[in-house]
């Protein structure tokens, strides 16, 4: 074996996997698990961890799977980050602690994501779990609100609960999860691990209320006077941005978010088992280039789409999508079209879209975002034809919460302003974190965010106590 190759992970093949929601990764077997786990180089000063933002042990985990002890590995995970089934599967590892791991620099670098997966899949199927007993000694008495269920609620609520708050979850929607149930398809991450891995919060003593729409049904100020003493705010940035060009509203043109929810949390996909269906036609067009567009364009691919297209304004470059997501969308027949910007969506009579007019991009100085800036080409018009579009250009907050607590200090874009170390916002007791106060990020952002704000939250409820003697 190549010690500078990582153990390949078997896949399901494109040509199959497009006909179903399966999982396309059909991640390690203990036996490839440990081949992996024995190219780690166990350093001791090692970089992996800090590009780690829950700060896993990464090297003692790695260790733990390469001496056949994979109970003690999960415990050691377990410890640091509560979803990791979720996070082996999702996480951004190649620009995280990957990118810092040193096989990296001559080869490739350890498969950190696939062991985590294999690691906590292989808990879930012994029936091993941990709980939160001993995982920390900083106790205080509470009882705090979270608004959310997604990566930065569960985890600030599974941090609290495990330092002895009474902790109660309010989510808007009928399940748990937040993006993990409603945006990221099944055939990324079963939902089935995503319960499975709530539950075990639950059953940690972790409440959660479905249904709850802070803001409507309850307001924060309300959360207050019902005894919290404390809330967070973890409500994500479900709202989607569009691209105000005209032909935005003709029949089959879809935010990604409203198609994903759809498909994902609806169980379009199982119509007509599932009474809710998504109506998209032969010859599918995606605007945008993240995460959220490949879901987008491989969903449409597994229901009726015949081609599917990606529009992106920049160039392969510059795709902010997962690498592996981008690879695995290519094998399965995603078109892509680089340098283009969409200025109209065609319409017929019937009032359903018939194409998109772009203008073709070349790319100028770099931006903010220090990524180069496309610059359209004067006279380059251009006009594809499809029959569905599916705008995936971006979300922000959803301002729900806000108009029912203007208190609450913003920023651009509604993103709720909070001190990064601490999440505390504008207002004293309230504290907020994940994408709501970022903006569109990553699953192990928001749960870092997490649970730095119950580290503070636990602070919060000492001094008061204190305060109060
Ligand atoms: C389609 C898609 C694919 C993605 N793929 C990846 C990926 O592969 N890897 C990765 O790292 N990241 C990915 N991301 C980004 C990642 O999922 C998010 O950054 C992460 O989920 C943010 O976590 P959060 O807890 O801040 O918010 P969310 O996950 O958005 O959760 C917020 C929760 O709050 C609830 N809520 C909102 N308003 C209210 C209210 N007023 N009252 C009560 N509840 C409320 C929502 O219903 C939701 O459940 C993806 C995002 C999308 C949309």
């Amino acid at each position: 074996m190549d010690k500078r190759k990582r153990v390949p992970v078997a896949k399901q093949k494109p040509g199959e996997r497009v006909k179903n929601f399966n999982e396309v990764s059909l991640g390690y077997s203990e036996t490839e698990a440990r081949q992996e786990a024995s190219r780690c180089l166990q350093c001791k000063k090692a970089a992996c961890i800090q590009g780690c933002p829950v700060g896993i042990n990464i090297p003692e985990f790695i260790r733990f799977i390469r001496e056949g002890q994979p109970r003690q590995s999960f415990k050691s995970l377990y410890q640091k980050n509560v979803l990791p089934a979720i996070c082996g599967r999702v996480c951004p590892q190649e620009t995280q602690c990957e990118q810092l791991c040193v096989l990296g620099k001559k080869g490739e670098p350890v498969a950190i994501g696939r062991l985590e997966r294999f690691a906590a899949d292989w808990a879930r199927e012994h029936g091993h779990s941990v709980g939160f007993k001993g995982l920390t000694s900083d106790q205080v008495e509470g009882k705090v609100a979270v608004v959310g269920s997604g990566p930065a609620g569960l985890t600030c609520a599974a941090e609290l609960a495990n330092g002895g708050v009474s902790v109660t979850i309010f989510e808007s929607l009928h399940r748990p999860g937040g993006v993990l149930v409603y945006g990221i398809p099944e055939f990324r991450l079963p939902k089935s691990i995503v319960t499975y891995e709530v539950d075990q919060l639950k059953k940690a003593g972790v409440e959660i209320v479905t249904d709850v729409v802070v803001g409507k049904t309850l307001t924060i100020p309300d959360l207050f006077r019902l005894g919290y003493q404390s809330v967070f705010v973890a409500s994500g940035a479900g709202l989607p941005s569009f691209l105000r060009i005209p032909g935005e509203n003709l029949l089959r043109v879809y935010s990604a978010n409203e198609f994903l929810t759809r498909v994902n949390l609806m169980g379009a996909f199982r119509f007509p088992e599932a009474d809710t269906p998504v109506d998209i036609g032969r010859r599918v067009a995606v605007i945008g280039g993240g995460n959220v567009a490949m879901d987008a364009a491989r969903c449409s691919l597994r229901l009726s789409a015949d081609e599917v297209w990606v529009l992106y304004r920049r160039t392969e470059e510059e795709l902010p999508a997962r690498l592996e997501e981008y690879e695995n969308a290519k094998e399965e027949g995603i078109i892509f079209q680089f340098l283009v910007s969409p200025v109209e969506i065609l319409g017929n009579a019937d009032g359903y879209v018939t194409g998109v007019k772009v203008l073709r991009n070349q790319l100028g100085e770099p931006d903010e975002s220090g990524r180069r800036r496309p610059v359209p080409v004067a006279g380059s018009e251009t006009v594809f034809n499809f029959d569905t579009v599916i705008v995936a250009i971006g979300q922000n907050p959803n301002p729900i919460i806000l108009l029912s607590f203007p208190q609450l200090k913003t920023g651009k874009n509604g993103i709720i302003e909070v001190d990064p170390e601490t999440g505390a916002t504008s207002v004293p007791g309230v504290f907020a974190g994940g994408d709501v106060s970022t903006g569109a990020a990553t699953v192990i952002s928001a749960m870092g965010a997490g649970k730095r704000a119950a580290k503070s939250i636990i602070e919060y409820l000492k001094l008061r106590q204190k305060g109060n003697r």
